[in-house]
């Protein structure tokens, strides 16, 4: 595998999406609140009537938004997203921030986006445009009339969508630039959450913060393309004029993307009650099945862990090589995924799993991405890992094949140094992959070694019970799992996810002295994660001690009659995200002086042979 790949491959797992507010009460009973959440409020619903115009790569639409203020705030103005602004100019935020690339991919200047309104207005003919200011992807809007706590306001707007060559998640590509991936693309409502708009323009890292709400859209293309997109199709209609619209609906969703191409193929399978459609292209007949087995598995292993799959419809599109940029992104209903210049078996998986792990974490839970993406990515990344692991899926060929764990913990030593809840914009794309998706996937995996893998996981679907269908906070995550656990987690939480030290133990060497064999393990970071420590006796007895990892270090003496042979700190590596365990463990006794002897220095080397090998392999 060749180093480019390998970092395109690291740097796509890295990247494809603060201020803690105070955690609202839990509810008591989580079934009762499941029950009462089986549908989501509609916040933010739209109509739309779009046409593809595949010769100029736009997208003409009206749309009728329904806005529904939930809020005890009256509002006097609205936000609207106008996000293919981004990427309007070298200069917006998102291309600053960025550098024109993302995850490998450069923008081509010769083919830039855009979007813009002919009309916005209120549904009796009011005008907004006029009086409406467009600050780099955001149009603030001020209403006639504020709209009071419980208010509706439905907006009308007409507009073109510039779609430009894909390099980032939306636009064209692919063989004669056939294949459109049309997301984050038409006038969208931002959200007002917690007394406040969340008037963030798109940066470059985060992608989404979106309100529920239904949608019903009508695509018109050429007769020839076919087309995939959020939700259910709900019938197709041909134009007379060489063309046909498709009809899609969606409920309980928070945004709508689409995907065309007159190349598609499609397979179809059934995970449960969820259809799954992936839409594919010839170039990727070969791995086909193993988008299908993925997606089946992935789907049926999150509703087993979280809880059920809340769509009929899961559709998986693949994207072309040469549009590798629409690859590994997240939609609601929807996912892309693309062997993403990784031609190894298993990468499809790994981008497949991962994508999917998004239709509960945010596509459920709605988060604020910018603010706290670690909610969104990091969440996602633990669920995509631990899928790959229980599955025992592998990246590459047959037993050379690396697993999905090998890369995380490669991806988190490339950049460990920094806390995982930050907001998206304080991150370089490299330490948003190593800090937001691995630090926090390795966490949320140990976490689940240490308290175990049932209770985790019920932990995780109670979060998701309070909250689906709602705007948790990283505060609420942390009350939820705190409560389902039973149990302060200052250690996780604090000491590692909001810090930027690692988790890291050293056992010293063995010294005996007159009172007996000493041993003693140091906290080596300033992580207190509870280990265990195994300490084996030449007669072969073990004992197994839990140390809460509070203090610098801790000491046992043993008696000197049956000495110490071997101590080993974390000997079932419980602790995932621990990164150095070269120093996990002694075996070789020496006599009062704390130096490593010959036998322990080849010790050392041989576990750190055995290392290299974990992480490469
Ligand atoms: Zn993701």
């Amino acid at each position: 595998m060749p180093p480019r790949h390998i970092l395109r491959f690291l740097a796509l797992l890295a990247l494809c999406h603060a201020t803690l507010l105070a955690a609202a009460p839990i509810p008591a009973s989580v079934a009762a609140v499941a029950a009462a959440q089986a549908h989501a409020p509609e916040i933010a619903s739209y109509q739309m009537d779009v046409r593809l115009d595949p010769a100029a790569k736009t997208i003409t639409g009206t749309e009728r938004i329904r806005y529904t203020n939930l809020s005890r705030d009256t509002l006097p103005d609205l936000w609207l997203h106008l996000y293919l602004k981004a990427f309007s100019s070298l200069d917006t935020l998102w291309m600053r921030e960025a550098g024109a690339q993302h995850r490998g991919f450069a923008l081509d200047p010769s083919h830039l986006g855009d979007i813009s309104l002919s009309r916005l207005a209120l549904a009796d003919g009011t005008d907004l445009l006029a009086s409406a200011t467009v600050t780099d992807t955001l149009m603030h809007v001020r209403l006639p009339q504020p709209l009071p706590a419980g208010g509706r306001v439905e907006l009308d707007a007409a507009w073109v969508s510039k779609l430009p060559r894909v390099f980032a998640r939306t636009g064209y590509g692919g063989p004669n630039d056939s294949f459109f991936m049309v997301g984050q693309w038409y006038p969208k409502m931002a959200v007002y959450d917690r007394g406040r708009w969340d008037a963030e323009p798109w940066h470059a890292n985060a992608e989404f913060f979106h309100d529920f709400g239904s949608y019903d859209v009508r695509i018109t293309v050429p007769q020839a393309y076919i087309v995939a997109g959020v939700g259910v199709p709900a019938g197709e209609q041909p134009g007379g004029d060489g063309t046909k619209t498709l009809h899609f609906t969606a409920t309980d969703v928070t945004d709508f993307a689409f995907a065309a191409s007159p190349d598609f193929r499609t397979q179809n399978a059934r995970a449960g009650d969820v259809d799954v459609a992936l839409f594919y292209l010839p170039e990727h007949a070969s791995v086909v099945q193993e988008y299908l087995d993925v997606s089946v598995g992935a789907l049926e292993a999150y509703s087993a862990w979280y809880g059920a799959y809340p769509h009929p419809r899961l559709t998986v599109v693949d994207v072309p090589d040469s549009a590798g940029g629409a690859g590994g992104m997240e939609y609601p209903t929807l996912v892309t995924g693309g062997s993403l210049g990784l031609p190894l078996p298993g990468a499809v998986g790994l981008v497949t799993s991962h994508e999917i792990g998004h239709q509960w974490w945010p596509m459920q839970t709605a988060t604020n991405e910018g603010r706290e993406p670690w909610l969104d990515e990091g969440l996602t990344e633990y669920s995509g890992i631990r899928y790959m692991a229980e599955a025992e899926r592998r990246i590459g060929y047959g037993s050379t094949g690396i697993s999905a764990l090998a890369l995380e913990r490669t991806q988190y030593a490339a950049a460990p140094d920094m806390p995982a809840t930050r907001p998206a914009w304080d991150y370089t794309q490299a330490a948003y992959g190593a800090d937001v998706y691995a630090k926090t996937a390795l966490g949320l995996w140990t976490l689940e070694r240490v308290v175990g893998t049932a209770r985790f996981r019920q932990a995780m679907a109670d979060y998701l019970a309070r909250y689906r269908f709602k705007h948790p906070t990283g505060a609420d995550f942390r009350s939820s799992i705190e409560q389902s656990l039973g149990g302060d987690l200052r250690w996780f939480f604090d000491g590692y996810l909001a810090s930027g030290s690692p988790i890291d133990y050293a056992v010293d060497p063995i010294v005996s002295r007159d009172a007996g064999e000493n041993v003693t393990i140091r906290r080596v970071g300033q992580v207190p994660a509870p280990v265990d420590i195994r300490i084996t006796l030449a007669s072969g007895a073990q004992q197994t001690r839990q140390w809460n990892g509070a203090a610098e270090r801790i000491s046992y003496t043993f008696p000197s009659d049956d000495p110490v042979s071997q101590v080993v700190a974390d000997p079932d590596h419980k602790l995932v995200a621990e990164l150095n365990r070269l120093d996990n463990g002694v075996s070789t006794r020496v006599e009062v002086a704390p130096a490593l002897t010959l036998g322990g220095r080849l010790v050392f080397w041989l576990q750190a042979a055995a290392q290299l090998l974990g992480l490469l392999g």
